[in-house]
């Protein structure tokens, strides 16, 4: 389908503000990386996404989601098909003892709405800087937490466009990982579980967590978070910090000399400076230790 065809279309399905061509992908995402999507969507209610999901199943469109774009490294020449951000989905409420969130709200709103309702289990995710459809897909989690522990159910818009719900047991939510990627589910909304706590000991669990975060992470600078997954046995930051890797620069990226498992954007890297640095991490960490870093940090996108 050529292209005036396929935005007139996106213009009956989605708020005309809110379609958009050729978007510049960097002012998206956290490593500040990455080229442009041929079209750039932001829905603001789960019709809208259903159509679009129908529309491009017909059409044999590509699409690809965009939470916060803090897990995501996209690649200099940009993802053809239609890019769709979730923010706008963004409402938080609370029903007794459990909180239901849009896909696109910010986990860590999610955790302070929390607090202000006196409801404990979600001050793991204070400083996650994901949306709640992101940290379900990645089963996202910190200092001992993870959603996992805390997700009831969600409400997805499966592969044909059908809304269904489906329980945390059936997302298979595990390490860093969850059964939305492969399913092709889109995570709409999710409920979580939570318990009445008190105010004043769910802040202090928060500020100690934001404190620690604060002095260990390389915050000032773009970067996607940590980049490898923890090996089985190891950390991947000790690996690298003992491979002396800190401080190792391919174009603009380097590697973290705050935190050896953050690869930092310090000067205009370009998303291929950042692959390469990646690789070379992995690669010498092979060398010196025998083991493999598995990226927890996802690379879409094309050449
Ligand atoms: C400074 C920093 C610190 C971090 N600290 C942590 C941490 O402590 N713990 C941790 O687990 N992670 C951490 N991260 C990584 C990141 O914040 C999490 O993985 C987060 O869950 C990603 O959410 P996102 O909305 O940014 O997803 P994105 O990066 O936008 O997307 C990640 C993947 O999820 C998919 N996706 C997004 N939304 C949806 C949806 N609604 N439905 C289906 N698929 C979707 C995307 O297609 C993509 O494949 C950190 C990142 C940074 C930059």
């Amino acid at each position: 389908m050529e292209s005036q065809k396929i935005y007139n279309k996106l213009l009956e399905l989605v708020k005309k503000d809110n379609v958009k061509v050729n978007e510049v992908l960097k002012k998206h995402l956290y490593t500040k990386l990455g080229g442009k999507a041929d079209f750039f969507i932001t829905p603001t209610n789960f019709k809208e996404i259903q159509n679009v999901v129908k529309f491009s199943n017909e059409e044999n469109i590509p699409f690809t989601l965009l939470g916060n774009g803090s897990n995501l490294i996209i690649k200099d020449g940009g993802i053809r098909g239609i890019v769709i951000s979730l923010k706008n989905l963004d409402d938080i409420s609370t029903d007794g003892n459990t909180i239901v969130a849009q896909s696109g709200a910010r986990i860590i709103d999610t955790s302070r709405h929390a607090l202000k309702e006196r409801l404990s289990g979600l001050e793991f995710a204070c400083g996650i800087p994901g949306t709640v459809g992101g940290a379900l897909y990645m089963n996202a989690g910190a200092y001992g937490g993870e959603i996992k522990d805390v997700l009831d159910y969600a409400y997805v818009i499966d592969r044909q466009g059908n809304l269904v719900k489906r329980l945390a047991s059936e997302l298979e939510l595990d390490y860093r990982t969850s059964n939305i990627e492969r399913e092709k589910d889109i995570v709409i909304e999710a409920t979580f579980s939570l318990k009445p706590g008190k105010y004043e000991e769910i802040k202090e669990v928060m500020d100690d967590l934001t404190y620690k975060r604060e002095s260990k992470q390389p915050l000032e600078y773009p970067s996607c978070g940590s980049v490898f997954k923890r090996p089985p046995g190891y950390f991947a930051g000790k690996l690298i910090q003992d491979s002396q890797l800190q401080g190792k620069n391919i174009g603009g990226a380097e590697v973290s000399t705050k935190h050896a498992g953050f690869i930092v954007n310090k000067n205009n890297a370009t998303t291929t400076d950042y692959i390469s640095l990646i690789e070379h991490v992995q690669k010498t960490v092979k060398e010196r230790f025998g083991v493999d870093l598995e990226r927890e940090v996802r690379i879409i996108g094309e050449d």
